[in-house]
């Protein structure tokens, strides 16, 4: 109901004007857009996760409408230096993609080409080494292709109870035991994906098939080395999708993931988002030692001079939010009306997900 309550708000705005009143403000004009992607379906995708999925129908209307509405899509970097001396051109916007994804190279960037925007690509890099399903998002996925099952004994996965297939939350349950199980047994990435196997095995799903198309896999190097070429901007996401909370390890994440997206592209990563939008005001200072230049999270809103340069909120696009909620965003009217809750962070979606 409030869904549909501030639809019809939006589109009665819409209709009189105010979006390209507002659009075209001096206010909105000294405001930056940064628009969050994450995976774009090779597939189905976007019936599995339409939070983390989009069909890649939906991703060109988006594009099309920055386009025939005469957004100027700056490169991230250039767009956030304009951002900070007051030089914006009317209407800007930055998009990013976080993770990697293979699904970028082979569904999101032939769509990016043909509009011709500048795009940046968050990588996390583990899983481009592995070159394996990332272990979490493929197990969640082949349980959601048997939703609607019972099986009655688990235990030959190493599991107790019996597995329930018929609710996202009952799913969840059984991804995060075999979580736990990879963790008690402490095992390896390569180890962790004969578990995954051995579960495509027992679920009747077939796997090989499924490593074979690429889903909830990274880009490997010669993808990521055509994507860098073709003037996509690669930058930082964590090595394996964390950040810990000691200084250690989160600066030793930093290091490695720089070192992989040299070793891949030959270019320096110095723009960093957090992997899931999970932040804490300790890791502002480490980040700094480690010349980041920029951060961004997944709080929603539009970034002022006045942002601090670590904590950049964006716009996390889905499959689920509409033409008319995408087109508030890009015009400033979605950041005007949006309820800032004091406790934010509150986009948490799969904190562990693309974890090795
Ligand atoms: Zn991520």
């Amino acid at each position: 109901m409030l869904r549909e309550i501030k639809l019809a708000t939006l589109r009665l705005l819409k209709g009189a004007g105010i979006f390209d009143l507002v659009g075209d403000s001096r206010w909105r004009r000294q405001r930056l857009l940064i628009l969050c992607y994450h995976g774009t379906s090779l597939d189905d995708e976007h019936r599995w996760r339409p939070g983390l999925y989009m069909d890649p129908a939906v991703l060109e209307q988006r594009l099309e409408m920055l386009k025939h509405r005469n957004y100027n899509v700056l490169p991230l970097g250039e767009s956030l230096q304009k951002l900070r001396a007051g030089t914006l051109p009317p209407r800007s916007v930055a998009i990013t993609f976080d993770d990697g994804t293979y699904d970028f190279y082979k569904r999101a960037y032939p769509i990016v080409k043909k509009y011709g925007f500048p795009v940046t690509v968050y990588l996390t890099t583990y899983y481009s080494d592995l070159q394996r399903p990332v272990f979490n998002l493929i197990t969640s996925y082949m349980l959601w292709l048997k939703r609607g099952q019972v099986i009655l004994d688990g235990r030959e996965l190493g599991l107790t109870s019996p597995l329930d297939l018929r609710t996202e939350a009952a799913r969840h349950g059984i991804v995060q035991n075999l979580m736990d199980l990879a963790e008690r047994e402490a095992m390896t990435g390569s180890e962790k994906d004969l578990l995954a196997a051995r579960l495509a095995e027992f679920l009747g799903v077939d796997y090989k098939a499924l490593v074979a198309k690429r889903v909830v896999q990274i880009m490997n190097a010669s993808e990521l080395k055509e994507v860098s070429e073709g003037g996509v901007d690669v930058q930082l996401h964590t090595h394996r999708h964390r950040t810990p909370e000691d200084e250690a390890l989160f600066r030793r994440e930093i290091h490695e993931n720089r070192e992989r997206i040299q070793a891949l592209i030959s270019k320096s990563a110095t723009h960093f988002c957090y992997p899931s939008g999970v932040y804490r005001s300790t890791f502002l200072p480490w980040l700094a030692q480690e010349q980041v230049l920029s951060a961004t999270t997944c709080d929603a809103g539009l970034a002022t001079r006045e942002s601090e340069i670590l904590l950049l909120p964006r716009y996390v696009d889905t499959q689920s939010r509409t033409a008319t909620d995408f087109e508030s965003w890009l015009c400033g009217v979605g950041d005007l009306l949006a309820v800032r809750r004091k406790a934010r962070q509150k986009y948490i979606p799969y904190q562990t997900e693309l974890q090795p």
